[in-house]
């Protein structure tokens, strides 16, 4: 029985966020700063370790803010951004972007290449169309389904080199919620680099980037979650330093209806829930932006192609749960993967 009480769970985590508001601690590494607050749509925290307290409150503010600041450059939410402007000049003009919105951009152009579309940006019609948020959405028919998918091509995004976009056809739209919050934790490790801050934990809802290793020179130890406990539980941990460990997993973000479990993560081709027989994946890699949108195309691609994917990546690893629970590791990653 996998059902769970999502509504429950969020507002447990935010009752542990408020509780835990500001919170320092020693820990036998040092001091330990840690803040949470609800972004980029979901519970995002951010530990600092091993420096005094005010220089630690000091970068997580600044963190917040270079949160906040890349939420709204890369939202599909947020009227009169660039990601709106692009999409209302769709099949007519290009558009201005930011540079961090042209990389981001860029970065999933290259992963959508590398998937052959399992991984796609465009794919913002079908995301709005199935509307997902927790507990609600709406199953479409199948001509709205083909409808929508026929205007996902990653081809049709044109650059024009100087930092203007366009799509291709009316109709299309981006959607960056596969890669952004993987971007963001780069951003944000870079700018907690520029404070003098060697030793932290960023996390952005399932993406955890572990900056450094802690003070005392042990890693740090992070858990993957359970795709069928309670939000929290987890399946196994790996130890990390400088290392971002992202998951993607059809129990983030779902409603049920009828029985079924319709969740967030597309298929392009569909234009339906990916149903690759994978529950839960996880990436290990060094920048969080490929761990991103990797946990994203994997979770797409099913076990088999997901891992050869994988194996072939240099630096990247995986752990794959499947629908039933059986679990793949990567070969780089064997040794270094406690299960529960
Ligand atoms: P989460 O946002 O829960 O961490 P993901 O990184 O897997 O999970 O991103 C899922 C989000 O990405 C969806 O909510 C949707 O906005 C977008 N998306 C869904 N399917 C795809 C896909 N096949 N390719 C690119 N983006 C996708
Ligand atoms: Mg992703």
């Amino acid at each position: 029985m996998r059902k769970r009480t999502a509504v429950i769970s969020l507002i447990s985590l935010l009752l542990a966020s408020t509780l835990l508001s500001g919170c320092s601690a020693g820990n036998g590494s040092g001091e330990v700063y840690s803040d949470t607050a609800f972004m980029l749509d979901t519970v995002v925290s951010v530990k600092i370790y091993g420096v005094p307290e005010d220089e630690a409150r000091a970068a997580v503010d600044a963190a917040f803010s270079e949160i906040a600041f890349c939420e709204d450059l890369l939202s599909s939410d947020i009227s009169g951004n660039g990601i709106d402007r692009l999409e209302r000049n769709a099949g007519s003009a290009y558009t201005e972007l930011d540079g961090g919105a042209v990389y981001v951009l860029e970065k999933a152009i290259e992963y959508a290449e590398l998937t052959s579309g399992a991984f796609d940006p465009t794919v913002g019609p079908v995301v709005a169309l199935w509307n997902i948020r927790n507990g609600s959405g709406y199953v479409p028919t199948e001509e709205e389904r083909a409808a929508a998918a026929a205007l996902v091509d990653y081809s049709k995004v044109l650059f024009d080199g100087d930092g203007r976009v366009k799509l291709a056809d009316a109709g299309m739209s981006v959607n960056l919620g596969a890669i952004a919050k993987g971007y963001i934790a780069d951003r944000v490790k870079n700018l907690l680099s520029g404070m003098g801050i060697e030793h932290a934990v960023i996390s952005l809802g399932g993406n955890v980037l572990a900056f450094g290793g802690k003070p005392d020179g042990s890693d740090f130890i992070i858990g993957i979650q359970d795709p069928f406990g309670p939000t929290g539980e987890i399946v196994a941990t790996v130890a990390v330093r400088d290392m971002s460990v992202v998951s993607s997993g059809d129990y983030e973000r779902y409603f049920e209806q009828d029985g079924v479990r319709y969740h967030h993560i597309m298929d392009p081709f569909t234009g339906a829930p990916a149903d690759s027989g994978l529950s839960g994946v996880t990436i290990l890699s060094e920048k969080s932006i490929d761990g991103d949108a990797l946990s994203t195309a994997v979770f797409v691609l099913g076990r088999n192609e997901g891992l050869e994917l994988i194996e072939s990546l240099d630096g990247v690893e995986c752990v794959l749960i499947g629908s039933g629970g059986e679990r793949t590791v990567s070969s780089g990653l064997k040794d270094n993967i406690v299960f529960r």
